[in-house]
């Protein structure tokens, strides 16, 4: 299967999801998760007609799309992996979308990078949805006091909240878990779903999938 082939499966199946998806059909935006990806790879999901990317760390990201840029004006970059206070400033400049904010420092650095550098990247806070001791996140319980910082304290506009369920448990409760949050907190849009589950995200009313296997083959 080439990349245009797998991403016209993606696409359709995204499409046949939110047929059934709860709140009505969202047009859910597929992000094609290029890490570990080369250059190559990202070229033809664009000349499939793909305009939406995302990558887990600055420094690779750093090094593929300001050169994609340069030939296509309308990418849309979304930073899906942990951000490291110290990249902040890099970060800012490069994204278009941050999924990944969980930390008072990341907040923090965000907020004076942003006003430094007068561009504001849209910010999806990351929820720990399953309490994982060992993944990125803030814990569900810490979640009210953590927005009241973000948008009081530091300014910042929060879109959304992101979640990557734990391996092994049903995803959709993690969905439902995470729409319950937003709702709760008055924000509209939810990252969520992967390869292996992003068609259940759709149903649980994803507004941003991130898929890169499905897309792009097993990484290394
Ligand atoms: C790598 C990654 C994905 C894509 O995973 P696949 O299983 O390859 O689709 C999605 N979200 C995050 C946060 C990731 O790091």
């Amino acid at each position: 299967m080439t990349i245009a082939e797998n991403l016209e499966i993606v696409k359709t199946a995204i499409k046949q999801a939110s047929l059934n998806a709860v709140g009505g059909d969202k047009n859910c935006q597929l992000i094609a998760v290029s890490k570990t990806r080369p250059i190559e790879d990202v070229e033809a999901a664009i000349a499939a007609g793909q305009r939406i990317f995302g990558e887990n760390r600055v420094q690779e990201a750093a090094s593929k799309f300001p050169l994609l840029r340069e030939r296509f004006d309308d990418l849309e970059v979304h930073l899906i992996g942990p951000l490291q206070s110290n990249k902040a400033g890099e970060a800012v400049g490069l994204f278009d979308v941050i999924h990944s904010v969980d930390r008072p420092k990341i907040a923090g650095a965000l907020a004076k990078e942003i006003e430094k550098q007068g561009r504001t990247p849209r910010l999806f806070v990351q929820v720990n949805t399953g309490d994982e001791p060992q993944k990125a996140g803030v814990a569900p319980d810490d979640l009210r006091d953590f927005l009241e910082l973000c948008i009081k304290t530091h300014g910042l506009q929060i879109e959304g909240l992101m979640c990557i369920p734990p391996v092994g448990d049903e995803p959709s409760v993690h969905f439902a878990f995470l729409r319950q949050l937003a709702d709760r907190h008055g924000l509209a849009t939810l990252s969520m779903g992967m390869s292996s589950d992003y068609e259940t995200a759709v149903q649980f009313g994803a507004d941003y999938v991130r898929v890169g296997t499905a897309i792009f083959g097993v990484r290394n």
